[in-house]
């Protein structure tokens, strides 16, 4: 059993690995600042006697006794981290720092959430870790790539300077239970319009791939990649190489759902990406990892889970 620290355990990805290591029969001290998580997404967990909650910000320095760290605390919706870009910089960049200086005081392996958006507007496709990516360091995107690049150095530099044991995976579009209804992001916007019958918005002509990991599949990954030997550090891509356009994906959800709602189309945000696939070559060989669970199958629970919450059930009432 392990005294585990998971950053952004509020959070979509966190309360899902919150749950599974607390499972596994870990102690889970669980650390949000709720910008963009909830505590409704971990009321179930509060009763358990090897669950804490902890509010604080971690941009700011935190001293607690653990073995483990899951470095996850970040907005991770466009919406959400162009909200306030310079806090979005600052928890990734401060948030690397001090739970870096924590990792190394008390000599915890410490992962690190990172992300495809490493990798920018990319030429090369699909994406592998050897490519550099192509990231504007002046657009509207900045603030989380470059915050997020900058968090991927400090995790080196650390472990180069100071041998901390560090990991990093990148982590490719993921959906599932527990998005936020507003969260922004493309999957939980559709499913939400479609079951309310709003207009399905596609930013600009739709032709813009993204391949869509569940996040069951995505928790697996992240908890193969700690328990690896210490000599890998990554970074490893983790995510679905299935590839849709988004237009494909807006048709598709208003077939799954029965939706009467029509697509329209908006603006395509500054920087959009073209084009987004994981080569998940090195998480197969080293991780032993695949992604499970098909499109259809993680679209059906995600769009149950929707319908609960919109039906005043509550976020977590498939949970019960
Ligand atoms: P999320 O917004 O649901 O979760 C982020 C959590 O971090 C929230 O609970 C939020 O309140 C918390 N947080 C934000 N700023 C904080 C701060 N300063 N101090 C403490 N807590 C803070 O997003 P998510 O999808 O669960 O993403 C989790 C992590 O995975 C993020 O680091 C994100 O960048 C990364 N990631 C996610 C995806 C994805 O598709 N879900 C893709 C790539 C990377
Ligand atoms: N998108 C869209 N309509 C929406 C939300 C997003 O067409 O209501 C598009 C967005 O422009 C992008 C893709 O869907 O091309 C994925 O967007 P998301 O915000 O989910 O994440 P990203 O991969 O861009 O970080």
């Amino acid at each position: 059993m392990k005294r585990i620290l998971i950053t952004g355990g509020a959070g979509f990805l966190g309360s899902h690995l919150c749950e599974r290591l607390l499972a596994e029969g870990h102690d889970i001290l669980c650390l949000d600042n709720f910008f963009t998580g909830s505590k409704d997404n971990i009321r179930h967990l509060l009763p358990h006697p090897r669950f804490e909650l902890i509010r604080h910000d971690i941009i700011n320095p935190i001293y607690l006794e653990i073995d483990e760290i899951y470095n996850l605390a970040c907005p991770a919706s466009p919406v959400h981290y162009q909200f306030n870009p310079i806090k979005t910089i600052k928890t990734s960049v401060m948030g690397a720092i001090n739970t870096l200086g924590l990792a190394k005081r008390v000599k915890a392996k410490i992962l690190q959430a990172s992300t495809s958006e490493v990798y920018g507007d990319p030429e090369v496709h699909p994406q592998p870790e050897a490519y550099w990516g192509r990231v504007n360091p002046i657009g509207i995107r900045s603030c989380y790539d470059e915050g997020k690049r900058a968090a991927e150095c400090l995790m080196m530099d650390y472990h180069r300077q100071n041998q901390v044991n560090v990991k990093i995976v990148r982590i490719f579009n993921t959906y599932g239970p527990r998005m936020a209804v507003n969260d922004g992001r493309v999957v939980s916007n559709f499913i939400v319009q479609a079951l309310t019958h709003q207009d399905i918005t596609v930013y600009g002509d739709g032709s813009q791939t993204r391949s869509f990991c569940y996040v069951d599949d995505m928790i697996d990954g992240i908890i193969r990649m700690m328990a690896t030997p210490d000599d890998f550090l990554g970074p490893v891509n983790i995510g679905n190489p299935r590839e849709f356009t988004i237009i494909e994906l807006a048709e598709r959800l208003i077939r799954m759902t029965g939706s009467r709602a029509k697509i329209i189309f908006r603006p395509l945000p500054q920087d959009d990406p073209v084009q987004r696939k994981p080569d998940i070559r090195l998480a197969r060989e080293t991780l032993g990892w695949q992604p499970k669970i098909p499109l259809e199958e993680g679209i059906e629970k995600t769009i149950a889970y929707f319908r609960a919450v919109i039906a005043g059930k509550g976020r977590n009432s498939h949970d019960a």
